[in-house]
């Protein structure tokens, strides 16, 4: 008889969530009565806009309550597809695009349907932590590449050809980035799409962050012309409108992708939320002010924390293109990364995540998420002053 420690082997492949560990430390110092001053969130501090919520709340009304099709609504989907006809020109019919429970239930499925083993999928380093688990959990093969602070953390198309192999089967993008907050040029796209096309290479391209762009125009790498057969998109309604608890994503997808992701669906969840997707259709239908209002609310803050952060002893901070993250190097503080994010939490209450989180090469980073008042950046930044002058700095051993 098996015991309860006799777990399926594969469960190991997959490593335990960095960041939740740090939510999860914030929380306890916290319900301790520390004062914390949480950078590590990867959520809006905006509430759902109220269209969004009436519509769910008449959705229950109307007794919407009950099993949906699958792969969601005709109406949903609909509305999705129209969605990305208006904003990026691309035509999806509903029968390429699948409701899901948020962007990352759209990349595991997408994961599990086109990756067999061995196969290689090609991440750019720093990334966003669940690309490497859904892919080793599908017995894949990571093929990290590192990138560049000095080229602003974007793939180039040249370092792309040099990691494909004849074994390489997938590209994942994340533009903008979780958790440097880079933005590919339309015209690196461009040439990564063509390299991958060439090779028959499928690109997802997690467009989670879309809205987040403080100096750039909106793009979706799927509206490139003959993208649609072998670009699969991972949306989300989690932080444009706020709704990260609400669990509404989606994945635009040539039908065959679909089928299979409508059978993973039909064997693991039946359908999403059935008043989500009523919220989920208000989200996209309603109006764009708090979309706008939000997301100049993080444009100011990001010129605050990174005028802030590179007034700090050590710490050097680029400007992020988008998303909600500044990547800094804190190379010249004498901490490594792992060691900055514990003790600065433990004696300042500051919660930030280690660069090494989001890959190997993130040993000089730390990620500070500004979805905070910018009150409590400069708390944060001032706790932050205090701990760096009581630090070990510049040549010193580093602190490991
Ligand atoms: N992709 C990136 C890069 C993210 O940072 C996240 C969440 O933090 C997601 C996808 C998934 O978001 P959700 O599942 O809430 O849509």
């Amino acid at each position: 008889m098996p015991t309860v420690q006799e777990l399926a082997e594969r469960i190991s492949w997959i490593s335990e969530s960095s960041t939740m560990k740090v939510a999860a430390e914030a929380d306890r110092q916290r319900r301790e009565g520390v004062d914390v001053v949480d950078f590590s969130a990867g959520e809006p501090d905006f509430p759902t806009p109220d269209n969004i919520k009436n519509a769910a709340i008449e959705a229950l009304r109307q007794n919407f309550t009950k099993y949906t099709p699958v792969s969601g609504t005709v109406e949903l989907k609909q509305t999705i597809c129209d969605y990305h006809k208006r904003t990026y020109g691309t035509a999806y019919s509903p029968k390429e695009c699948i409701a899901t429970i948020g962007g990352k239930h759209a990349i595991f499925n997408l994961v599990q349907a086109l990756i067999d083993p061995g196969d290689e999928v090609i991440i750019p380093v720093p990334y966003w932590v669940t690309y490497k688990d859904v892919v080793n959990f599908a017995a894949g093969k990571c093929v990290f590449v590192d990138t560049d602070e000095q080229e602003g953390f974007v793939l180039s198309a040249s370092q792309l050809e040099r990691h494909i192999t004849p074994k390489t089967r997938m590209i994942i993008l994340n533009s903008p980035c979780n958790p440097s907050g880079a933005v590919y040029e339309r015209s690196e796209m461009e040439k990564i799409f063509r390299i991958a096309k060439d090779r028959g290479i499928w690109i997802m391209t997690d467009e989670c962050y879309e809205r987040f762009l403080y100096d750039s125009e909106l793009f979706s790498l799927a509206s490139l012309p003959g993208a649609k057969e072998t670009v699969v998109v991972a949306g989300s309604l989690s932080k444009t409108y706020a709704m990260t608890g609400w669990r509404m994503g989606y994945g635009v997808w040539p039908e065959a992708v679909f089928a299979a992701a409508e059978r993973l669906a039909i064997n693991c969840h039946s359908c999403v939320n059935a008043s989500a997707q009523y919220a989920g259709i208000a989200a996209l239908e309603g109006p764009r002010e708090p979309v706008h209002r939000m997301v100049k609310a993080f444009a100011e803050r990001r010129q605050y924390i990174v005028a802030a952060l590179n007034s700090l002893p050590g710490i050097r901070c680029a400007t992020p293109g988008g998303a909600f993250y500044t990547f800094p190097n804190i190379s010249g503080t004498g901490y490594d990364a792992r060691n900055f994010q514990s003790r600065l939490l433990d004696a300042e209450g500051v919660a930030t995540i280690a660069g090494t989180s989001f890959g190997a090469f993130g040993e000089d980073y730390i990620r500070f998420s500004y979805a905070n008042s910018l009150e409590a950046i400069t708390e944060a930044v001032e706790r932050i002053r205090r701990f760096l002058g009581n630090s070990p700095r510049g040549d010193a051993a580093r602190v490991s």
